[in-house]
């Protein structure tokens, strides 16, 4: 049985990093939302639990809440930003709005004694604040164990009740320690070990799914992407030529991709699987055709895709398991897993397979983030241009040509993709970059070519720096580079005769397009 921490999310955005710090440190972690109640929490045996910060003010009426419960199983409990203002509130402290709110880096004085949780932690210390209201007065049986210029009590403890609050946000790495800070609960505190490995995981994992799928029949969705790649071999290692792998070639992939995945994956691979490839582009096109509502595309990709796939399900036959290669970050984004707002549908997520008979999915990847889905990979031995691979959408290049999509439009987005990823290749930049690639814009201009007249499209370039792809910022190409991506670009990609380069961070732009 693996220690565990819970997380429970308030609707913070640094949620995920709390998870992720907790991970570091070598502890099992889950994320619940606000909304669980608590005896489904204390059936998970957590070691310990902290609490996520939130938007929202705990004085409000309406604003998520908790139950005095909480702090009373014996459980060691971290309250961080919103989620310390709450255990102060609940246990009988005050919370107020701040004289003086703080928002950044911010440096942060120790009281005496020190506390455990800032063991080997400087006085001060410089930490990351959020916030609009502040603990005007601590519980009853609470100490205050740091404070900042205009915050008296920027952490307290109960440390009979082992209960624990932070103003500021350990898991932010402009916190300098915060993840010793996070470290010191979860090991000093709650008493984890601190035996959990990534590697681990793999083994693990396929494992449990040789022992939970027997010799059923299972079936997986194969994309080429990291996640569905990574979740295929964890499927291959437990049940070999139980699993069938379908790959469905939607046309709307990068320049060559359907091939690479074929020689990975594919006969000629290194995987004990039986591999279909199937060549759907033409439905794909027909359906497109004249649509240029986003949501809409990602709609009819997605329910095309379902099609497809459920064709070639009913040709295999007999289904028990459906794989699918969802990550955490997914499952947030999506808004099933957590407090933050739904940002796109994904079709990795929700409501898919009612279309094919089958007893169970399995995500094997559910918990994961995307760097440790990765790590995953590189352990089972998955070729690393694969597994380093770009992000890249579901719905592929119908939501990078921007408007509606056409066999034409996609030829040129993929040839300027290529070219733009060989020259950042070249620069040696590929892996330093977070994403990059092409996209069509439905802007056609005037130019002139061997002196005549064009009336052509133009393409734009994105190139983001981000760790966690949930905030991210335009990255600093260099000119020259970018000079001559357009200069090929233009030359070499017919009815393409303008380059732009996107310089919008996100927020407010996204990182895709559509
Ligand atoms: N909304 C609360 C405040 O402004 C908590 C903020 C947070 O958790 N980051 O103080």
């Amino acid at each position: 049985m693996n220690e565990k921490i819970v997380v429970i999310d308030f609707g913070g955005q640094y949620n995920q990093l709390v998870a992720r710090r907790v991970r570091e440190a070598h502890v099992y972690c889950e994320i619940v939302s606000y909304r669980t109640p608590l005896t489904e929490i204390l059936a998970m045996s957590p070691k310990g639990i902290i609490l996520t910060g939130g938007p929202n003010s705990v004085y409000e009426p309406g604003a998520p809440a908790a139950g005095r419960e909480l702090f009373e199983t014996g459980i060691p409990v971290l309250g961080l930003c919103y989620g310390a203002q709450l255990m102060m509130q609940v246990l009988g402290g005050e919370v107020r709005r701040a004289p003086e709110r703080e928002y950044g880096k911010t440096e942060v004085a120790l009281d005496t004694p020190v506390s455990p949780l800032f063991a080997g932690v400087s006085d001060p210390t410089i930490c990351w604040m959020s916030h609009n209201d502040y603990i005007f007065r601590v519980a009853p049986g609470f100490r205050v164990t740091a404070h900042t210029d205009n915050c008296p009590v920027a952490a307290a403890e109960n440390a009979e009740k082992r209960l624990y609050a932070f103003q500021f946000h350990p898991e932010v790495l402009h916190s300098v320690q915060g993840t010793r800070m996070l470290e010191n609960f979860v090991r000093g505190i709650c008493g984890c070990r601190g035996d959990w490995r990534m590697e681990d995981f793999a083994e693990r994992t396929v494992r449990e799914l040789r022992e939970k799928i027997g010799d059923g029949k299972v079936l997986c969705a194969l994309s080429g992407g990291v996640d569905s790649s990574v979740a295929a071999v964890l499927l291959s290692r437990a049940v070999g030529k139980n699993l069938t792998c379908v790959f469905v070639d939607h046309g709307l992939l990068r320049k060559n991709e359907a091939n690479e995945v074929e020689a990975v994956f594919g006969p000629e691979g290194a995987y004990e699987l039986n591999f279909v490839r199937v060549n759907a582009r033409h439905r794909f096109y027909v359906k497109l055709a004249g649509v240029t509502d986003p949501e809409t595309k990602r709609k009819i990709i997605g329910e095309e895709f379902i099609r497809v796939f459920e064709e070639e399900a009913k040709k295999i036959g007999r289904v028990d398991y459906l794989v699918q290669g969802t990550i955490y970050p997914d499952v947030v984004e999506s808004g099933l897993g957590g407090e933050s707002a739904t940002i796109k549908s994904h079709h990795n997520v929700g409501g898919l397979p009612d279309y094919v008979d089958f007893r169970e999915i399995v995500e094997p990847l559910r918990l994961l983030f995307k760097d440790e889905v990765r790590a995953v990979g590189l352990h089972l031995g998955i070729p690393e241009y694969l597994v380093m691979r770009q992000p890249f959408p579901g719905p592929g290049l119908g939501i990078r040509i921007i408007g509606d999509v056409t066999e034409e439009k996609v030829r040129m987005v993929q040839d300027a993709d290529a070219i733009f990823r060989e020259e950042m290749a070249n620069a040696g930049l590929g892996g330093q970059v977070g994403q990059y690639f092409a996209a069509l814009t439905n802007v056609r201009s005037v130019g002139v070519m061997g002196d005549e007249r064009t009336y052509d499209y133009a393409i734009a370039l994105r190139a983001v720096d981000t760790i966690d792809f949930m905030t991210a910022d335009c990255s600093e190409i260099p000119y020259g580079v970018l000079k001559k991506v357009t200069s090929r670009i233009v030359n070499e990609v017919s009815h393409v005769n303008r380059v732009f380069y996107d310089l919008t961070s996100k927020p407010p732009g996204t990182i895709e397009f559509e």
